[in-house]
């Protein structure tokens, strides 16, 4: 028998095609990260806006399956709000809706940046950001991508490494740059411009199109202590154990060496120093038909609210909302126990909603349903030590023979059809084993 700790998405598809499985999760319902939430007629997805898009085709053939007829299919429209204005998404696709000055800055700031690099004048980066500088220049660096991602990652960008960034970040050709500098429309970040989202349930229709498919599941399970015993693992909650002949973990690494009594002390250090954010949402009802035709909006100035983002996910689906409303959701990357973390969930409300109203994206007296979310483990972050500590982990891992597998699992920053794919990779493997 498999035991599967943490039933979250990867550990969910990998129990669905290992019938001598059991997931043991924590909570009292599966899903992790991909629940979705009821609230008063609106369903929100309190551990952050979800869609489904991926370049594999075979991710997309699995969102598709799960789905069925509950989906509904999208095209992006995503606007980066600066200086009191939305530029199109992403930011080099959008030069021209600056104003002209920063227009020009951008441009010029990307062209200098592609000669350097062409003639061998820029030297190799060391860090996000000179990575920043060196592929996209001074100008739309400075306007837009260091503000976000010092915004979201809450880590000064030459504290990040840039392993990650390949496919995470647009990388636009210089033709695509010229053209949307002078106005004529182009699109970047293509494999995410059409998504799909379902129709009904939130994105938590994805875990419930799989549930029929797995076996076995214990929820109200939280690991906390891992042992071999003879050839056997045996897990435990505190009051009940649990054997098992093979161990996968999706839960975060942190608590996966926490639970291991025997790991060495340079092994549990190495978890310890795993970075990660956290996340609260401000999910928000509205009385008011479309707010407006966006998907989501990115909110780089610390100026603008202490959220990233505003997603509507009543543009996604029109059933996550009564007829007549719309719903926008806040997303703040934190720390737990931080200002943010902390606040009051009425505190938290006030502040987006004050904001929003001040922008004009929706006016405070609209909304008529608010929910807070915390969500401790969110966003992997690439730190300069993320590599050396994730191979310890690892190397450790696979001396004692425990599978990892997931967002967290293997502290990747990886969406569900990474998820997916990987668990059905593992799934195969155990199969040529078993
Ligand atoms: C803000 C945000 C936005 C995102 N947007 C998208 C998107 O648009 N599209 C997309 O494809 N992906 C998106 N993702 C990523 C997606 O949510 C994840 O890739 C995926 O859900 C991860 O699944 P997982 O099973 O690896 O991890 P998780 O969902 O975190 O599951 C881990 C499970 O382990 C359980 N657990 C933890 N500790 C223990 C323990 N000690 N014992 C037992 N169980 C335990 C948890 O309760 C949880 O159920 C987003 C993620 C975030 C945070």
């Amino acid at each position: 028998m498999i035991g599967i700790l943490g039933g979250g998405l990867a550990g969910l598809v990998l129990a669905s095609r290992r019938k001598d499985a059991e997931v043991l999760e924590a909570e009292d319902r599966p899903g992790g990260l991909c629940r979705s939430l009821a609230a008063d007629g609106f369903t929100f997805d309190p551990h952050g806006s979800h869609i489904l898009f991926s370049r594999k085709p075979e991710a997309m053939r699995f969102y598709e399956d799960l789905l069925g007829d509950n989906v509904c299919r999208r095209q992006r429209n995503t606007k980066v709000y600066y200086k009191g204005r939305y530029v199109k998404y992403p930011f080099e696709n959008g030069l021209a809706d600056l104003p002209i000055e920063d227009n020009v800055a951008c441009l010029m700031g990307y062209i200098e940046a592609h000669l350097a690099r062409s003639t061998g004048r820029s030297p190799t980066p060391k860090n996000f950001k000179e990575w920043m500088y060196h592929r996209f220049g001074k100008g739309i660096t400075e306007a837009y991508l260091l503000p976000y991602n010092e915004k979201i990652w809450k880590t000064p960008a030459d504290q990040m490494a840039i392993d990650w960034v390949e496919g995470r970040v647009p990388d636009p050709p210089l033709e695509d740059v010229v053209r949307a500098s002078l106005g004529v429309p182009t699109e970047g970040y293509t494999h995410q411009l059409h998504f799909l989202y379902p129709r009904e349930g939130g994105i938590e229709s994805l875990v419930r199109g799989l549930l029929p498919q797995v076996g076995r599941i214990r929820t109200a399970f939280r690991v906390t202590s891992i042992r071999k015993r003879g050839g056997a693992w045996i897990v435990s909650d505190g009051r009940e154990e649990l054997q098992y002949d093979r161990l996968v973990s999706t839960i975060p690494i942190p608590e996966l060496i926490r639970a291991l009594p025997d790991a060495p002390k340079d092994v549990r250090a190495a978890g310890e120093s795993l970075t990660h954010r956290a996340l609260v949402t401000v999910m928000l009802g509205l009385d008011r038909d479309a707010v407006n035709d966006l998907s989501w909006a990115y909110f780089p100035s610390p100026e603008d609210g202490w959220f990233n983002r505003i997603s509507f996910p009543s543009n996604f689906s029109d059933r996550v909302a009564p007829a007549g409303n719309s719903s926008a959701v806040a997303e703040m990357t934190c720390d737990p126990g931080d200002a943010v973390w902390s606040s009051a969930d009425e505190a938290l409300v006030d502040h987006v909603v004050a904001h929003a109203d001040r922008m004009g994206i929706f006016r405070g007296s609209e909304v008529r349903v608010s929910r807070v979310a915390r969500t401790r483990y969110a966003y992997v972050v690439f730190d300069l030590a993320h590599r050396r500590n994730l191979d310890l982990v690892q190397a450790y891992a696979q001396r004692i023979g425990i599978e990892l597998l997931g967002r967290f699992g293997q502290f990747d920053y990886i969406n569900t059809d990474q998820v997916i794919l990987r668990g059905l990779s593992l799934a195969d493997a155990l199969e040529a084993v078993a």
